[in-house]
């Protein structure tokens, strides 16, 4: 297919990467050029700005680090919008409500629009194992399976509205960040109680199995915070959206209420560009560690 792809961040770089591989023809952009040479050497075509990737491709996927660039990216002096004519999937973790802004702006542009959230970190990313969560019209959806199949190991459609995925995502986010407020919590009480956290670690592993323990609950045995897989300031972006899903939604979320308290404690700690699992200093901070 011809596809274009904006935003080569950490998790950007590697799914277009992984769109190149699979023989899909496409034309990459970035605010920072230096990202989209790194992919010329992998078949990418350059483009000059996101109206000029846009044009005349079959799809554009977005992969920003939030509203505000996404809105600047599409919205903005020669964006995506300004030239598609076929369907816009927007990767970002951003909020509901701009999911509902990108779908209304581009029905009224008869552009396609659909989301496409993805979890899994840089890693899991380049090696195509992430995790897609779709939304939006069915046919659109079935049409651009090849497109998620190319990036991930599997795809779940959350429904008809495409902000339904993004508030998959969200919520899913919050539950990682919950796990990692559990981890910071008991990984303090039990270094002052003398305990190996790795030991913690192979316990936690044996008794929950699954990959998201292992993988964070090392970062946090190890205190192995850069380089960051997934900064803390974008976690803290993540709990903020999801408690304003749950307004929108009349659904109280006082857990992450206060995870999105200890992110703050963090930033204002200085942790902003560490991993989000550095959320372990807050709990060892209050520990008196
Ligand atoms: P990242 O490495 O910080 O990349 C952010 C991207 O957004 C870069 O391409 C950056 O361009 C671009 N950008 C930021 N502000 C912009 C603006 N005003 N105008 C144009 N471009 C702008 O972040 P990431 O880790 O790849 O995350 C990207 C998105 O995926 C976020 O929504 C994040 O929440 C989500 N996500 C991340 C992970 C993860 O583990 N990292 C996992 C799943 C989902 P420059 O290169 O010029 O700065």
């Amino acid at each position: 297919m011809k596809l274009a792809f904006v935003g080569l961040g950490r998790m950007g770089s590697a799914m277009a990467r992984n769109l190149l591989r699979a023989g899909h023809e496409v034309t990459v952009c970035n605010r920072t050029r230096e990202k989209s040479e790194a992919l010329s050497g992998d078949g990418a075509r350059i483009a000059e700005s996101p109206a000029e990737a846009s044009r005349g491709c079959e799809a554009v996927l977005t992969m920003l680090a939030d509203d505000s660039a996404v809105e600047e990216v599409v919205f903005g002096r020669d964006g995506v919008a300004s030239t598609l004519a076929g369907t816009h999937f927007s990767c970002s973790t951003i909020s509901t409500a701009m999911a509902r802004r990108l779908a209304a702006e581009h029905a009224s542009r008869s552009q396609g629009f659909a989301s496409a959230c993805v979890f899994g970190r840089p890693d899991a990313a380049e090696a195509k194992k992430l995790i897609v969560v779709a939304a939006g019209r069915p046919e659109l959806v079935e049409h651009f399976r090849p497109v998620f199949d190319a990036v991930g190991r599997q795809t779940f459609v959350a429904g008809a509205e495409p902000w339904q995925a993004n508030a998959v995502k969200l919520c899913g986010n919050f539950m990682i960040a919950a796990m990692l407020e559990a981890f910071a919590e008991a990984l303090a009480t039990l270094r002052k109680a003398g305990v190996d956290p790795h030991l913690f670690l192979d316990t936690v592993s044996a008794l929950f199995a699954s990959p998201v323990y292992a993988n964070y609950g090392r970062i946090m045995a190890d205190e192995q915070f850069t380089p960051a897989g997934f900064a803390l300031t974008l976690g803290l972006k993540d709990v903020r959206l999801v408690l304003e899903t749950a307004q929108e939604c009349a659904a109280p979320m006082p857990l992450a209420s206060l995870v999105r308290d200890h992110l703050l404690s963090a930033v204002a700690n200085g942790q902003a560009d560490l991993d989000w699992s550095s959320l372990a200093r807050v709990a060892a901070r209050n520990a008196g560690l």
